[in-house]
């Protein structure tokens, strides 16, 4: 058998290719990581994704309840104002030190890290392109593609990334805009144009689908629609297709076409382009391995997601499902496992969805809508945060849980929810359908009181048959 200087390499940093590299080390495997961006480890999660927009995500939130809501508290400050360079530095710092706490798993794992470009030589050697121009080459038995995505943009919308911007440029802006032309209704979208109109942004939010969070439960685009316009301003043109969008000294004058064939001009100082991310393969050299990809662009896998080159598998956004950071680390683990000969499972069904508004919203499993597509038979039940103690003591009183259960077994096919801290208590539905808990289940366990979760009990206890109690 060849002698390879590593068991296995993974190509790219983010939350699937670090997770596989230390779940490959935990299982005897020689590991090695190699990362495009010298010293950032984490990918597009750690250093411009996740974990800085939910950074701001707090911040804001925080100014946000401070002149709002802190009056009603009865507390009461004066000449509150933002200080966006501090607000973008102490999102720095925490990308920083969770970047950093990655780096100290390599290392405790014992996982050899290459900071460069990756690419395929052959199906079992890499060479790593390094910023000071140099490379490096080495062999490897089994390979773990997680390259990720990049944002992707529409032909008719150069971006620029100062006016005309991507997520990225987003969370780091020096000034809160004036007004923030949003273009695409997703989860991107509505997290950094929450972040800004919380700060004072007017926010105008332009949409090619008739409906907000389009991939999730209808019930929930409407209700998210609804509160953001009450709370913070938002500006909605849903079916309006953007034909143009053209930064002139500042100014972004966006053209789009409503649902009647007219034409929209909107005019802001800075427009946020997020419709949507591309898998990311450039320079990998698949050619060289000899692994292909979909017509979308995606690294086509098999259910062990092992590419047509079976010692070569791929995982995270470079490979088809949902572009999720808890997705991609799932799929690391599974890959690793699977290496080692193990049969580990992923329920695709349960991966939960959350967006990170106030109110959050959080999903798991199938939503109304495909159930009435599929022709499943289903019961659902609903309760608002409204009849919940705890949310009118925090004042958090907008949003629902619906649970959606089997109309003859009463298991729960589907939980979507929109309200106080929803990112957290979807756990508990995800939890339940993994142990294929009825609803009636859910309903009779304790709920601490009082609690968000109690809406979930009573969501539960209405989806069993009109037994919520307060109601
Ligand atoms: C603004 C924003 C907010 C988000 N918020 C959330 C959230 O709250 N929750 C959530 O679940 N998901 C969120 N996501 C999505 C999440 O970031 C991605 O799903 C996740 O990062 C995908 O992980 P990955 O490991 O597949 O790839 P990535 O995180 O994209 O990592 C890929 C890595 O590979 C490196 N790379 C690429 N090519 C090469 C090469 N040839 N050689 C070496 N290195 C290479 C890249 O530099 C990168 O570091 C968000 C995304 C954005 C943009």
């Amino acid at each position: 058998m060849a002698n390879y200087k590593y068991d296995v390499v993974v190509i790219g940093s983010g939350p699937g290719g670090y997770v596989a590299a230390i779940r490959c080390a935990q299982l005897g495997m020689k590991t090695a990581i190699v990362e495009k961006y010298d010293n950032k480890l984490g990918g597009t999660c750690l250093n411009v994704g996740c974990i800085p927009s939910k950074a701001l995500l707090d911040s804001s939130e925080h100014f946000y309840n401070a002149s709002h809501t802190f009056k009603t508290h009865g507390i009461e400050l004066d000449n509150l104002k933002v200080n966006l360079p501090q607000m973008i530095a102490r999102k720095e710092d925490v990308v920083n030190k969770t970047v950093d706490g990655v780096k100290f798993l390599m290392k405790k794992n014992k996982i050899d890290v290459y900071y460069g470009m990756g690419s395929f030589i052959d199906a079992n050697n890499l060479k790593v392109s390094k910023s000071d121009k140099s490379e490096e080459t080495f062999s490897f038995a089994k390979a773990i593609i997680a390259t990720g995505s990049k944002p992707f943009s529409l032909p008719s919308i150069p971006i620029d990334k100062e006016r005309i911007i991507t997520s990225t440029e987003a969370l780091v802006l020096k000034e809160v805009p004036k007004h923030l032309l949003v273009i695409g209704g997703g989860v991107i979208g509505l997290e950094i144009g929450s972040v800004y109109a919380r700060l004072g942004s007017k926010v105008s939010v332009i949409e090619f689908a008739d409906s907000l969070i389009g991939s999730m439960d209808l019930d929930l685009g409407k209700e998210i629609q609804k509160v953001l316009k009450k709370h913070l301003g938002f500006e909605f043109f849903l079916k309006h297709k953007v034909v143009s969008a053209e930064n002139k000294d500042g100014i972004v004058t966006l053209k789009a076409e409503n649902d009647k064939g007219e034409i929209v001009t909107l005019e802001g100082d800075y427009c946020l382009v997020s419709v949507g991310r591309r898998p990311y393969t450039d320079n990998l050299g698949l050619e060289n391995a000899g692994v292909i990809k979909d017509e979308r662009g995606k690294i086509s896998v098999n259910e062990k997601l092992q590419t047509n080159i079976p010692h070569i598998y791929a995982i995270g956004d470079v490979i088809k499902g949902a572009m999720l950071a808890h997705k991609a680390s799932e799929e690391g683990v599974f890959v690793a496992e699977t290496m080692a000969g193990q049969h580990p499972h992923i329920n695709y069904n349960l991966i939960p969805g959350v967006v990170y508004t106030w109110p959050e919203v959080a999903a798991v499993g199938q939503t109304e809508q495909e159930l009435i597509k599929n022709n499943i038979p289903y019961k659902k039940g609903s309760f608002p945060f409204m009849a919940i103690g705890r949310a009118r003591a925090s004042m958090d009183l907008d949003g629902f849980v619906k649970i959606l259960a089997h109309k003859d077994t009463d298991e729960i096919l589907g939980v979507h929810m929109i309200g106080p801290r929803c990112a957290d208590i979807i756990a508990e539905a995800v939890v339940a359908m993994e142990f294929r808990a009825s609803a009636e289940d859910l309903g009779v366990f304790s709920h601490a009181h009082p609690t968000f979760t109690e809406a979930v009990k009573e969501a539960a206890l209405a989806a069993t048959g009109n037994r919520a109690l307060h109601m």
